[in-house]
């Protein structure tokens, strides 16, 4: 189970209040901080009787997980707007902002993209007259850290995602699992508290997508991010997340908020469950049918 945030604890010896004082009552408990809100958030393409609607009314909070992060899948059928949701929550146009309702991020309304919110998209959006080293620093570039810094973080990062010794080769030299791990070195090196992650693994073969997945773990553990991953896999949604949100699509909308247990074993162990196997199922039919939630899921609780 994911560790759930701890109230602060309450001093040890309370003063004591004297004769004829109101004894203070104690403290609230403290509500961990909101990183996101999706307040009613529609989303329409289009104006007039043409205007086509992407997502309809779409609400949830994440709080942060204080010296943790979490990883919040998002899942759903083609075309029920998991794009959407996600480019709203970078800042991106032409899906920022929406149509009505509020998008935050860490207490203000989003006004567009930011270096607090990284994004991993399917096309892995490399530079190709640039090295692996460069595309990995260009980020760095832009905020004005200086040439030799830049050099010694892209040769860590090249190295904590296993491209060491092919820092000076060009993206049209790299398998595809190559350039998505240039393109993830390439967001993390900059920190970003959100990770947003758009099919990322999608185009890549099960043995490197499986890689792919556990070197994600360990390195957004190690940031201690919080991540948004969208997939069409039922299998990565549970392996992977500690939250899943589920849409409809017709109108693109969020049907399912679950909250899954987290147990720290490596993913060949997971699938042996009995019960990831049947969330992962039920999970799918669910998605196929555009099921509404209804009732318990295996293993899952209600998002609180
Ligand atoms: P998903 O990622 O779940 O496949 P999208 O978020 O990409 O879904 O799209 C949701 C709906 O919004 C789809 O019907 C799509 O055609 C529409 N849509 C997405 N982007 C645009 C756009 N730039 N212009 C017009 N319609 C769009
Ligand atoms: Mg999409």
């Amino acid at each position: 189970m994911p560790e759930e945030p701890k109230p602060t604890p309450t001093p040890a010896a309370e003063a004591v209040p004297a004769a004829g004082q109101a004894k203070p009552s104690p403290p609230a408990p403290v509500e961990p901080a909101e990183l996101v809100r999706f307040e009613k958030v529609t989303k329409s393409f289009g104006t007039g009787p043409a205007a086509k609607v992407a997502v309809q009314d779409v609400s949830f909070v994440v709080h942060d997980q204080p010296n943790s992060g979490e990883l919040i899948a998002i899942v759903g059928p083609s075309g029920c707007g998991k794009s959407t949701v996600l480019r709203m929550l970078a800042g991106l146009l032409p899906h920022h902002p929406p149509t009505t309702g509020e998008v935050w991020a860490f207490g203000k309304r989003i006004a567009g993209p930011s270096a607090e919110r990284g994004m991993v998209d399917q096309k892995y959006s490399l530079m190709p007259h640039l090295t692996v080293a460069d595309n990995i620093a260009f980020g760095l570039k832009l905020r004005g850290v200086a040439g030799s810094e830049r050099r010694d973080r892209a040769h860590d990062w090249a190295k904590k995602v296993g491209l060491e010794g092919s820092e000076d080769k060009y993206p049209s030299e790299l398998s595809g699992g190559m350039q998505q791990r240039v393109s993830i070195a390439a967001t993390l090196i900059l920190e970003p508290k959100i990770l947003l992650m758009d099919e990322p693994f999608g185009a890549l073969d099960p043995k490197i997508r499986m890689q792919m997945q556990e070197l994600l773990v360990k390195l957004w553990r190690e940031q201690q991010s919080t991540v948004f991953l969208v997939t069409h896999s039922m299998e990565e949604a549970v392996y992977l997340g500690d939250r899943v949100l589920r849409m409809a699509a017709k109108p693109g909308r969020l049907v399912e908020k679950l909250h899954l247990p987290r147990p720290d074993e490596p993913p060949d162990a997971m699938r042996q469950h009995s019960w990831f196997n049947e969330l992962t199922q039920e999970l799918l039919r669910r998605l196929e049918t555009d099921a509404p939630a209804s009732g318990e899921l295996p293993g899952s609780e209600k998002w609180r």
